[in-house]
């Protein structure tokens, strides 16, 4: 690796000042009460969802002020140099809306950009390139949030962000683990170094950090709107940036990004009516097709270990036909009304031994299952990617009943670890999600959109909201949100209980990725019984967020009791 350059230290003094005077934030990660109610992993994030709440935005005002506040205390894991997908629940019509605003390949983009001579380039050197770079989605998403479904303007839902990164946030020990473990890759930017490194290492916990720049980034956003991010001087920045380090993105690029509103995926679990995200996000069609595949069992007179086991049976077979089939919805003609038919999920049953952990699944065939005759495109690879294990998610709801399930993301963390020169934020490394090489579904073309996992869902019981439920982390994604949604209607959790528990992650790989502290607890010794075997390097799997619409009119918002350093539940008018 080349070493770039230190940072000039009056760069380094600008941006980051040390100071002991900012209050500590406690942390709640679970509250009840009535009006609107928020939980994401950020207490200044959801202290400005609650702060609009209480100027009388509505929930899509105030997720849009928590996501930009994220942008500020979490920028490795989002921020304006990304996308995301976002469900909105509009109460007073009964509709749920989709925001795709999954970053786009470039117009450059062919089906061998990351290939050099005929093979797979390495991953961690595309990543920290600006070939990973994709069309950010994340300020043409809020804005059509906000101009179709908002009161608020830019202006309004950015204010406290603004506020956060002029005065500063303090810096916590998972923030400071995360610059640390990313220390390499910040250092080959110099922008990205002056901001988050100091001589070279990551900024310790207890530092406040301020990020004018970004504050300058959002103040053009608030009097330009859309324009001042997709044109002009922001857009010049970012195409000299990503041009700069390997990458071939084009002001046409930025232009000509587009949001779209999808139809939103619709499935049932024993009574509920759950809401998801459709392609290009293969969360939905996922997490609907394993519950259809686990709605077959009465798993509430199962033993835990005999339930536990079929859910892992259940995400294997989900994740090969996700592997297989699923991509951007534009380009690829995807089975998805077959994956999601209940009569395919009773034959994909089938092939589970409720006595025996399977092996490697293939994928099925979802074909005659199809309401149309269109040409197949069979699978031709079945393979699983490398993928992040990052973004955010966070939730919202308002006192009218609007609601917000909204995870986005730069994938890796620190993204591609780019720093957009004068504009504080990290440009994400979206486009290693794309397959490196085919023939599969999911390789690189221009303007693709790479498959993503992220599962934001709303769930409903006879009509009335019932729950949120999203995560980060790649896709252990799809596993966290189907194992929260298993833990609390199968296993009858609580849902600060099923957010909590330890997290198994089946995506059709060699082994089940699992947490620390469960190899060896009794849980995984249940399990081991079945055959079901562990990842041999337990890592923590994606810090998720909920809310609970309680029968008696409150909400219970529900962020994390421990990952990702605890997460921040608030409402607007605390239960006593
Ligand atoms: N890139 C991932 C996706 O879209 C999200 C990033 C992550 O959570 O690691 O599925």
């Amino acid at each position: 690796m080349t070493t770039l350059p230190r940072p000039a230290r009056t760069v380094l003094v600008s941006s980051i000042i040390l100071s002991l005077t900012l209050p500590a934030f406690a942390k709640t990660p679970v509250a009840t009460g009535t009006g609107g109610a928020v939980a994401t992993i950020s207490e200044p994030a959801s202290q400005a969802a609650i702060a609009i709440l209480n100027k009388g935005g509505n929930a899509v005002d105030a997720a849009v002020a928590a996501a930009a506040t994220l942008g500020v205390t979490d920028p490795f894991s989002c921020g304006i140099g990304g996308g995301g997908f976002m469900v909105i629940y509009l109460a007073k019509d009964k509709r749920v809306i989709t925001i795709d605003h999954r970053e786009t390949a470039p117009a450059s983009f062919t089906p061998s950009v990351f290939l050099k001579d005929g093979k797979e380039m390495d991953f961690e050197t595309v990543v920290a390139s600006g070939r990973s770079v994709g069309v950010p989605g994340t300020v043409r998403g809020w804005h059509e949030a906000l101009d179709r479904y908002g009161s608020m303007s830019f202006k309004q839902v950015l204010a406290p962000a603004i506020d956060v990164a002029t005065k500063g946030f303090k810096v916590n020990d998972n923030f400071s683990h995360l610059v640390q473990e990313n220390e390499a890759k910040f250092a080959k930017f110099p922008a990205t170094a002056a901001l988050y490194l100091r001589n070279g290492k990551a900024l310790p916990a207890g530092t406040t950090l301020r990020n004018p720049d970004l504050a300058k980034a959002y103040r053009e956003l608030a009097a330009g709107g859309v324009k001042a991010f997709y044109s002009g001087k922001m857009a010049r920045a970012m195409v000299d940036a990503v041009n700069a380090n390997s990458g071939n993105i084009t002001l046409a690029d930025l232009a000509n990004y587009e949001a779209r509103l999808r139809q939103s995926v619709h499935s049932t679990y024993r009574g509920y009516d759950l809401y998801g995200m459709p392609l290009p996000s293969s969360g939905g069609v996922a997490v609907a097709e394993a519950l259809n595949i686990l709605e077959g069992y009465d798993l509430k007179s199962l033993p835990r270990a005999k339930a536990e086991h079929l859910y892992l049976e259940a995400s294997r077979l989900a994740f090969a036909d996700r592997n297989a089939y699923l991509a951007d919805p534009e380009f690829v003609d995807a089975p998805v009304a077959g994956l999601l038919n209940k009569d395919y999920a009773a034959r994909r049953r089938e092939l589970i031994n409720p006595e025996q952990a399977s092996a490697h699944a293939p994928a099925g065939d979802p074909y005659p299952f199809q309401d149309d005759v269109s040409v197949p495109l069979r699978p031709n690879a079945n393979k699983l990617i490398a993928e992040g294990a990052h973004t955010t998610h966070l939730t919202v709801s308002d006192k009218d009943g609007n609601i917000v399930s909204y995870t986005y993301t730069i994938e890796s963390w620190g993204g591609s670890g780019i720093v957009v020169p004068g504009y504080g934020f990290l440009l994400n490394n979206e486009m290693t999600d794309f397959d490196f090489s085919g023939p599969a579904p999911n390789v690189p073309e221009a303007g693709k959109r790479p498959r993503s996992s992220m599962s934001p869902t709303i769930a409903f019981k006879n009509g009335k909201p019932a729950f949120t439920i999203g995560s980060p982390g790649g896709a252990t994604i799809i596993t966290t949100v189907l194992q929260t949604i298993f833990n609390y209607v199968d296993l009858g959790m609580s849902m600060p209980d099923a957010v909590n528990a330890p997290r198994l992650s089946e995506r059709n790989g060699l082994a089940t990725d699992i947490e620390p502290g469960f190899p060896g607890s009794a849980q995984a010794q249940a399990l081991e019984k079945t055959g079901q075997h562990w990842n041999k390097t337990p890592e923590e799997i994606g810090a998720a967020n909920a809310l609970v619409f309680n029968p008696d009119g409150t909400v219970t918002a529900v962020s994390e009791g421990h990952r990702h350093g605890v997460g921040s539940a608030l409402v607007q008018k605390p239960a006593h």
